[in-house]
């Protein structure tokens, strides 16, 4: 017996397992993040061998191995039952009725033949061997999965069975709510797709150099600065070069960033994990890392990869879904275009296996047919809007009526503007005596003289008034406001240095103009009129 209560989704997941038990030989349960898939697995474990009945329990990665056994004796099943199937374990015994073993070491001739039931994690993973053995043995086969979206499942898979979805997860506050917004969206026209273990994807090299374009990612840190609001984030990049150059921007700006790649050893990931949850890093940014078995309480996404797979994509941001205490909802800044694409994680689903191909050719699938009913963005604060909402819920904002059309595909950085979130007198009051804090500081650490003009332009960047009404007591400054202040000093860098630069060019052709002749001077003209543009470009 086991010492854990089945939930909602748990008691309907095994209910409707029992019901088709005698017609079917393979089924597939969704079991969305937060749902209790383990525990699910567990009961059906447990089941099964208080019967006298062999199961065998395949992890998608070795790594997930430990962790399974963790649970499974957490949720009352007994060690000695359990074997690992990895050469030299200290748990390996063919002979034990729970027998687990790991996908991506799986070699056919070491798996049991004689076991009654497989359960497959994460089983819309492709893997070959996997599917061959699926197919040819006679036992009968469960597989798991948040995202049974993979083309191949319904060759291998009989019956779909659907105890809950994510939308009703996050409607019974079992999954934390989110806000979506996309400060950037880049231009992907041009990059190539080819198939990968999460289905079609870009192609990662041509992303990467994408992505980590210098504005691009220098648009991401500041965007964080200005309405990350501090909280643990998790940051998703393409590869390891974009995840150092991200990681690297963020530490400049004092921001405790830790990378976390596929090359990271487990006993370091085990400590940055640690880390993190103790609020000593703030920010772990991740390689395709943070997908399956990472738990921990994460309150915002920073969502830089960008990708065609659904499978993917509600995988990553499933990660910012758990609940936890205090927490009220998930913030994601998706800077890859995929909201744009795919649309809103939860609205992802069907209700059958998809049976596209068999999961064994390498050839070209056809891509899925675009769904139109995308969710569109706020144009002044980037919140991701539902479809046909029309006001937005965020700021108020009611877009004219040229302005909400689609958004071409081409580059469109964009600043977010400020949120018209109604504050309160406290909570203004409080940001106004930590920027007075930060004045304060500055005059005693740097000797430099932050006027009182500057610290109400600062509050008035933040709330869109100037201060009013207010005390002038200090308050000691949180990372919040100190890096609100920090990317409102970034921008200011920005703009100066792209008005100095046109203001350089338009004295260097002025002084050029002086000391020519004059068969020269309209095109020098031409040169003055397009820098002088370009310098009130530069200061508008
Ligand atoms: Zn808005």
């Amino acid at each position: 017996m086991l010492n854990i209560t089945p939930n909602h989704a748990q008691t309907k997941g095994l209910t409707e397992l029992r019901n088709n038990w005698l017609t079917t030989r393979t089924f597939m349960v969704s079991a969305p993040t937060g749902s209790g898939k383990t525990g699910l697995a567990a009961f059906i474990t447990d089941g099964f061998i208080n019967s006298n009945k062999r199961v065998l329990f395949i992890a998608p990665y070795t790594v997930l191995i430990e962790q399974t056994v963790e649970r499974f004796v957490q949720y009352g099943i007994d060690e000695n039952l359990i074997s690992i199937i990895w050469q030299k374990h200290r748990l390996y015994n063919p002979n034990k009725p729970i027998q687990i073993a790991s996908a991506d070491t799986l070699i056919r001739r070491e798996l049991p033949t004689d076991v009654d039931l497989i359960i497959v994690d994460e089983a819309h993973l492709k893997r070959k061997k996997l599917l061959t053995y699926i197919k040819e043995t006679t036992a009968k086969v469960i597989g798991l999965s948040g995202t049974p979206f993979a083309t191949f499942l319904g060759h291998y898979y009989e019956k779909l069975i659907k105890p809950t979805s994510m939308k009703e997860l996050i409607q019974l506050c079992e999954l934390s709510p989110y806000e979506f917004y996309a400060p950037t969206k880049p231009n992907l026209d041009k990059v190539k797709s080819s198939n990968t273990i999460m289905g079609r994807d870009y192609n990662e090299d041509e992303l990467g150099e994408i992505m980590g374009d210098a504005d691009l990612v220098g648009n991401l840190v500041q965007n964080w600065l200005e309405n990350g609001q501090n909280l643990p984030t998790i940051c998703f990049c393409v590869n390891v070069k974009h995840a150092n150059f991200v990681t690297l921007e963020f530490k400049k700006q004092g921001i405790k960033a830790e990378v976390m790649t596929a090359n990271t050893p487990t006993d370091e990931r085990r400590l940055i994990i640690q880390r993190f949850e103790r609020g000593i890093t703030k920010i772990i940014v991740n390689v395709g890392v943070l997908v399956a078995g990472f738990d921990s309480d994460v309150r915002c996404i920073i969502y830089a990869r960008p990708t065609k797979s659904e499978i993917r994509w509600v995988q990553c941001i499933g990660r910012g879904l758990r609940t936890a205490q205090g927490k009220d909802k998930c913030i994601i800044f998706d800077h890859s275009g995929t909201v744009h694409r795919l649309g809103f994680p939860d609205d992802i689903e069907y209700n059958s296996l998809p049976n596209k191909d068999d999961g064994m050719k390498i050839n070209l699938i056809q891509e899925r047919k675009q769904v139109e009913k995308k969710p569109k963005e706020c144009p002044s604060c980037k919140f991701m809007k539902p479809l046909g909402v029309y006001t937005c819920p965020k700021c108020g904002y009611e877009p004219l009526a040229n302005e909400d059309v689609e958004t071409d595909e081409t580059r469109n950085i964009q600043k977010i503007s400020k949120g018209k979130r109604v504050y309160s007198q406290i909570e203004k009051q409080s940001w106004w005596s930590q920027i007075l804090y930060y004045q304060h500081q500055v005059a005693q650490t740097k000797g430099k003289l932050l006027s009182d003009g500057w610290c109400a332009h600062m509050y008035k960047s933040k709330f869109g008034v100037w201060p009013r009404n207010l005390n002038r007591c200090l308050q000691e400054i949180s990372p919040e406001v100190r890096n609100f202040i920090l990317s409102k000093q970034i921008a200011y860098a920005k703009s100066r240095s792209s008005t100095t630069s046109a203001q350089q060019k338009l004295s260097l052709a002025t002084d050029e103009l002086r000391g020519q002749n004059t068969n020269k001077i309209s095109s020098l003209t031409a040169r003055i009129l397009e820098a002088k543009r370009a310098a009130e470009r530069a200061t508008a």
